[in-house]
């Protein structure tokens, strides 16, 4: 008989900061079933590191939601927002090993910077999702230099020095793919990604910390999530590697997309769970909305 630590363990880790639509159906239901046909187990993680727009309500729509859908999960659910202890003695576990530095510059910062580089017609690099990649400067920043800024009060992010980091690994990273797109061992390039954020200014932690460290703590082994975080594996891999943690398998599926052909938002009334129950759907009528 299989034991509790030997079966396939799934999850489904959305975050409170709005409703649920039929992508999140999708992600929950294919967890679900997956972890059902591999005889495994199947979590709901809550991912609430951002006290500003996660709620209380936000999360028991999930818990409504989900229930409603036909899903059960185990107890007691892991919610981040009690383990920002654990994320902080990773965070200072990366810094002994020097890879950490304080980022003072503002998100307004950076792009004020990117326009005027690229006003002169130059290309800023950007990582997998568009976003402009963090300057440089404040890797370079003396101790005593940081210390100042830090003590006058400067808000500030901890960044990973990217390139320190991949010195220690100094081997190509890879994960294994079963999803949709692309199979079997994928190339990760961490790289792309620049310097990540690790903990935010406004969160003492960060989505790419947070998330490597729980499917780590819960033992999870099956990651199936959506295409639009397939490139932030590369991220993931490099932070199990250097904090000595397992490697899952990963399942990125397909998006579900709205008639403009865009990736459904919280903020989209129409697509919601709740909004579809509300008209009379059934938990059948979403399964084969969203194709399953
Ligand atoms: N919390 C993330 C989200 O709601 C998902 C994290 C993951 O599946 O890795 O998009």
């Amino acid at each position: 008989m299989s034991t509790r630590s030997d079966r396939p363990v799934f999850r489904f880790a959305p975050s409170p900061n709005g409703l649920l639509h039929l992508g999140h159906a999708l992600s929950a239901l294919l967890n679900h079933d997956m972890a059902k046909a591999a005889g495994g187990r199947f979590l709901l993680r809550i991912e609430d590191i951002d006290a500003n727009r996660c709620t209380p309500e936000f999360e028991a729509a999930i818990f409504r939601d989900l229930g409603w859908l036909g899903l059960s999960w185990e107890s007691p659910v892991r919610r981040q927002s009690e383990h920002l202890d654990t994320y902080a003695a990773a965070l200072t576990r990366l810094t002994e090993m020097g890879l950490v530095y304080p980022a003072f510059m503002t998100r307004g910062e950076v792009k004020a910077r990117v326009a005027t580089f690229e006003a002169d017609g130059r290309a800023w690099p950007r990582d997998p999702d568009g976003s402009p990649l963090y300057p440089k400067d404040d890797r370079h920043r003396s101790e005593t230099e940081r210390h100042d800024l830090i003590d006058s009060g400067l808000r500030h992010a901890y960044r990973l020095n990217m390139s320190e980091a991949l010195k220690i690994i100094d081997r190509p990273l890879s994960w294994q793919e079963t999803g949709d797109g692309k199979k079997g061992p994928i190339a990760a390039d961490p790289a792309a990604w620049g310097d990540v954020i690790l903990s935010r200014s406004d969160a003492p932690s960060s989505y790419h910390l947070s998330v490597t460290i729980d499917d780590a703590a819960q033992g999870v082994t099956h990651i199936v999530r959506g295409l639009d975080l397939y490139s932030a594996t590369a991220v993931h891999r490099l932070l199990q590697e250097l904090l000595g943690l397992p490697e899952p398998v990963y399942h990125h599926h397909r998006l579900i997309r709205d008639e403009a052909g865009q990736k459904l938002s919280k903020s989209e009334g129409s697509t919601g769970i709740a909004s579809l129950r509300d008209q009379g759907l059934l938990p059948d009528d979403l399964r084969r909305l969203v194709g399953l």
